[in-house]
């Protein structure tokens, strides 16, 4: 830290994302990116923009609110897109969290959500899991707190189901509940429709996971537009042009492309379930995940030990040090040949043990 870095971050630990290897090519199962390339459409949209990157992009990112609107039966009024997901989740937080209503949210659960909060300097609470890692609802039928929930959770894949998510927001209509939706696509059921009667939710969505955009960095939140007018007031006043051209013309040729990715998922899902069944045949425990990860643990081999023996065949997964967690590992789940390489490396690794 240099002598002029403010005192007010002294104390903050920033997000460590996963490893990004640039030196040798591993089978990537680290980071929840999609196995499958973005159609040759979106490409051809990204690269035609790049001729027009001489001009700042469309700060309403309007033609891209208006196809989001179409597609989830929404105003443009109720959307906000964002430079990924995290972007919204941090607007989110500095728009409606504050000391008078700290936030809230699963001990376990995506690790941003704390760097975020101590970032904008919000107090928080991490509300311990249930001993199998899932949510218990009742620990979020509270007053006077911001409630953010990711779900599917991160690094579970457990879901909450939405009479749970409706009854938490419904509890009090003066809190504000953030529902992360980034692995949505991939099995749990979107919050969206309960917007039209909940004033108090937010809902982030991302084109990182279903939609094979992660590098391109595309998100969005959906509100009332009285939530989103608040967020874009603080958009406004920190990066008006946070989505890029060559970002938003690819956004709008992959809904142009919905069902591509929507078959994506499902190829996705088949991949994760036949995964899932090889892992407990060679016993590990398997949480039942609904996102395009599995969340899994083995009592023969300590979870960082299989993480290293898996990198040092050329396989990347991705390892928690957590005290709850630091016996399983997250999958992120490849294509079903990418996950056959996978299950051979295990074998070997449990084998030689
Ligand atoms: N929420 C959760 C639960 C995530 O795992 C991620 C991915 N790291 C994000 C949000 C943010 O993803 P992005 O910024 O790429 O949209």
């Amino acid at each position: 830290m240099s002598r002029w870095f403010s005192e007010r971050f002294a104390a903050l630990a920033p997000y460590t994302p996963g490893e990004q290897p640039q030196d040798r090519q591993y089978i990537k199962l680290n980071t929840n990116e999609s196995p499958f390339p973005p159609p040759p459409a979106v490409a051809a949209a990204a690269a035609k923009e790049a001729g027009r990157l001489a001009l700042y992009s469309d700060p309403e990112c309007a033609a891209l609110r208006n196809k989001m609107a179409a597609l989830y039966g929404l105003a443009p009024e109720n959307i906000m897109m964002t430079n990924g997901s995290d972007e919204a989740l941090n607007l989110a937080f500095m728009a409606f969290a504050d000391e008078t209503r700290p936030l809230i949210f699963p001990d376990i659960t995506y690790g941003f959500y704390r760097v975020f909060a101590q970032v904008n300097r919000i107090p928080f609470t991490e509300i311990p899991l249930r001993d199998d890692f899932s949510v218990d609802e009742r620990d979020y039928l509270v007053r006077g707190r911001t409630i953010v929930l990711a779900n599917p959770n991160a690094p579970t894949g457990l879901s909450l189901p939405l009479p749970a998510i409706e009854r938490i927001a419904a509890y009090s209509r003066d809190n504000i509940v953030i529902v992360d939706e980034a692995y949505v696509d991939f099995g749990g059921e979107s919050a969206v429709r309960l917007l039209e009667r909940y004033d108090n939710l937010i809902v982030t969505g991302t084109f990182s996971k279903s939609r094979s955009l992660a590098g391109a960095r595309l998100g969005f939140a959906f509100a009332s537009p009285a939530l989103i007018a608040d967020m874009n007031t603080l958009r406004y006043s920190t990066n008006p042009y946070n989505v890029n051209r060559m970002t938003a013309a690819a956004g709008i040729a992959a809904l142009e492309n919905n069902d591509y990715f929507m078959n994506n998922c499902r190829l996705i899902r088949e991949t994760r379930e036949w995964t899932r069944r090889a892992l407990e045949a060679e016993r590990f425990t398997v949480l039942a995940s609904e996102a395009n990860f599995l969340f899994a643990a083995d009592k023969r081999i300590p979870g960082k030990t299989l993480y290293e023996e898996l990198k040092r065949r050329g396989v990347l997964i991705r390892h928690f040090d957590g005290p709850r967690i630091r016996e399983y590992n997250r999958i992120t789940i490849g294509t079903r040949e990418q996950m056959e390489v996978f299950m051979t490396k295990i074998r070997e690794i449990l084998g030689g043990i």
